[in-house]
């Protein structure tokens, strides 16, 4: 059998207390209607990156409202998840050569038949996310429940031998889901596509309020300085990234504002073999530095440390060069960060208003905006302000449950 996730209940009713009671009410409505239809989530890995922080924090919460929904994970060998990350880079515009080979070919086939094979098959509704586990549908003999693929990737301008690749194992399902318009490729072809953005839990472990004084003894114990600047990029260790732009930054950053500090809080997921190689190199580089700190889950940096971070560092950075969306980015903002990033896929539509003057494409744009925050405190608190509330309008929880169950609802009803 697959693994199977152990997750709670979260009480989504405390979201009335920031949203209100209308979008709860809709919730409770659409899933009066659902009753009795159980979903089950799937994907390649239950720690590290944003789906899996994504669905930890959902499920639970769309259990609270007497819904049915669970997670699947599927296995794979380090062989299947170095083809497997190869796919989702050609799929964000990388090298696709591996893809186009029979081996390649031949491992996602057999790996994904295995898969397909010890699932439990008791849901009505499977949503598939990413496309490692995107060939169970092909595989499975399943012909009552209905499939959604979600595609969590910036899949804009895809390798079109690896997009070719992937394409008629999508065009299986009943519905498609991308992040934003721009990612839905032209020639694909299923009953239903849909677009949402993914969404943070304000009341988790990594994103719950926690006072500033507190954070800042935490990242003291972690070896900061609390009496001087800090800038952060929490990230899994990945190439589109960037990390090592994001220490010519701060290098760069440095020379206008001494004494400053950057720490780079990254996450190693079990499904990504390319990190430990990522997370080597980055220690190397950070190793000549002493005000460079590099943390990971690894070493007891988990959710509420990330918070700490984040509550207690003066300008975030997510210099990333592809996004699908970036939940650090909406992360970061809900605790009143100034950040600056990357102009890349999903983040511009979390960093709009005055945010985008802060959206940048150079590792020279990036230093300049990042001392400018620096020094201009106020202007910052301002455009933390103006971040939270684009969060709170936008990327909560109940807005992707909504979103949800309007399309599973859709999808049901063919
Ligand atoms: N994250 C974490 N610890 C780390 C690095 C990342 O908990 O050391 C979390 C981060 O807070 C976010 C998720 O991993 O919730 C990354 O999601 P994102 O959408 O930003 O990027 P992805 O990894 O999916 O590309």
């Amino acid at each position: 059998m697959l693994n199977k996730v152990s997750l709670g209940i979260r009480n989504l009713q405390k979201y009335r207390l920031v949203l209100g009671n209308e979008l709860i009410d809709e919730i409770e409505k659409l899933a009066d209607e659902l009753k009795g239809i159980r979903i089950c989530h799937v994907n390649s890995t239950s720690f590290g990156g944003g789906v899996a922080e994504l669905l930890s924090s959902y499920i639970p919460l769309v259990r609270s409202v007497g819904l049915t929904m669970d997670w699947q994970v599927i296995h794979g060998d380090r062989r299947f998840f170095t083809i497997t990350k190869s796919l989702h880079n050609a799929l964000q515009g990388g090298d696709g050569s591996l893809i186009q080979r029979e081996e390649t070919d031949r491992l996602y086939k057999t790996q994904n038949q295995m898969n397909a094979r010890e699932m439990d098959y008791n849901y009505d509704i499977f949503i598939i996310n990413d496309p490692q586990p995107a060939a169970l549908r092909h595989f499975s003999d399943d012909s009552n429940a209905k499939w959604i693929w979600r595609c969590h990737i910036d899949t804009s301008v895809p390798d079109q031998g690896a997009w070719a690749y992937l394409r008629p194992y999508v065009e299986e399902y009943d519905a498609a889901v991308f992040t934003m318009d721009q990612f839905v490729p032209q020639d694909l072809r299923v009953p239903t596509i849909a677009t949402m953005a993914p969404a943070i839990d304000a009341f988790s472990a990594k994103n719950m309020t926690l006072p500033r004084t507190l954070c800042r003894e935490m990242t003291e114990d972690l070896g900061i300085d609390r009496e001087r600047p800090l800038i952060l990029q929490v990230s899994r260790f990945d190439p589109w990234k960037d990390p090592f732009g994001v220490i010519r930054i701060f290098q760069l950053a440095r020379e206008k504002v001494p004494g400053l500090q950057l720490a780079l809080v990254g996450s190693l997921a079990s499904d990504d073999p390319e990190g430990w190689s990522m997370y080597a190199a980055i220690h190397t580089e950070a190793d000549k530095d002493r005000d460079v700190h590099v943390f990971t889950n690894m070493t007891g940096v988990g959710s509420m440390q990330v918070n700490a971070f984040q509550t207690a560092c003066d300008v975030a950075i997510q210099k990333s060069i592809r996004e699908g969306f970036g939940l650090v980015i909406s992360e970061a903002l809900w605790k009143g960060l100034p950040i600056v990033a990357g102009n890349a896929g999903g983040i511009p539509m979390q960093m709009t208003g005055n945010l985008s003057n802060y959206l940048v494409n150079t590792l020279e744009e990036g230093a300049e905006k990042v001392v400018y925050l620096l020094q201009n405190r106020e202007i910052a608190a301002e455009l933390g302000k103006e971040g939270k509330e684009n969060v709170k309008r936008n990327f909560l929880m109940p807005r992707l449950i909504r979103d949800e169950l309007s399309l599973v609802k859709r999808v049901l009803a063919g």
